[in-house]
């Protein structure tokens, strides 16, 4: 059965076509998201339908924010808050339609086709310019009441800490996805370094935030492995390049009670870029 998979992300927009194991066909185009919506939605179309064939079930859609029915709550990267895709998409196709937050993409694309496929309680989490992340469960994708389960980026690591793109503050991504990371660094040296750099140095200063990004990313972490107690945390994401699993583990260790974490590995993505098309194209297995 051939299935589209697509990526909303806030640079580009990728496709692909897929047949359950393999990737048939593949086009990404820029999502040109300050351009506003109707030129969000030509570009999601041209890409869909640079890869689409007659015989395509579904399209499974992967995008950033809260989406309940088809419909955005939360939007943070295009302008499609209150907009409802899924609609819109079926209206275009004809075909079933599934959209699913980026985050639970990825984690499902892990799990199905990735490192992940061992696992029976799992935790996607993608450190980049947010922090998203998905939980897998005996598996389903855990979604919670109204699908907003699983926001280990948004857990409170101090309430009096900086603001997060959310509006709440001293969540888990204000501190360590890349901007927090970079914020961090400047209010301490008054400079500013892009966070790759900021890993890659050898200064005392760049050392320090690196060793905090590390505690503070593990207070997170620790916090989701006592409640879910999973066997695996996935890593995946641009500033998830620079971070070493094992540390990140040593770290979680020294926070989680000891129980819950004898059986967790923390590892890298396998899928890298195409975990969310891949775990978009699957979605309508769910
Ligand atoms: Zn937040």
């Amino acid at each position: 059965m051939k299935t589209v998979g697509v990526d909303i992300g806030g640079t580009n927009v990728r496709a692909i076509l897929f047949d359950g194991k393999r990737i048939l066909k593949k086009c990404s185009n820029r999502i040109e998201a300050k351009k506003g919506r109707k030129q969000v939605l030509r570009n999601i179309i041209k890409t869909i339908d640079a890869v689409i064939t007659k015989d395509t079930r579904t399209i499974g859609m992967s995008t950033a924010g809260v989406i309940v029915d088809g419909r955005y709550l939360f939007s943070p990267n295009v302008p499609l808050a209150n907009f409802n895709l899924k609609r819109f998409l079926e209206k275009k196709y004809k075909k079933k339609i599934v959209v699913e937050n980026d985050a639970n993409a990825f984690a499902w694309g892990e799990y199905l086709r990735g490192i992940g496929r061992k696992s029976r309680i799992m935790i996607g989490l993608i450190v980049g310019t947010g922090i998203g992340s998905g939980i897998i469960a005996n598996n389903k994708i855990y979604e919670g009441t109204t699908g907003s389960a699983g926001e280990i980026g948004h857990t409170v690591i101090d309430r009096n800490g900086p603001t997060c793109s959310c509006g709440k503050k001293g969540h888990v991504e204000a501190f360590c996805s890349g901007p927090g990371i970079e914020r961090r660094y400047q209010k301490k040296t008054g400079n500013y370094r892009f966070v790759k750099d900021i890993f890659d140095a050898k200064d005392t200063t760049s050392k320090m935030i690196v060793e905090e990004t590390y505690e503070l990313l593990a207070v997170g972490l620790a916090n989701a492995v006592n409640i879910l107690n999973p066997d695996m945390i996935i890593l995946g994401g641009g500033v998830s390049n620079s971070l070493q699993p094992k540390r990140l583990l040593k770290k979680i260790k020294k926070y989680a009670i000891p129980g819950s974490t004898t059986k967790l590995k923390v590892v890298k993505s396998r899928l890298g870029n195409d975990a969310g098309c891949i775990g978009a194209a699957l979605l309508p297995k769910k």
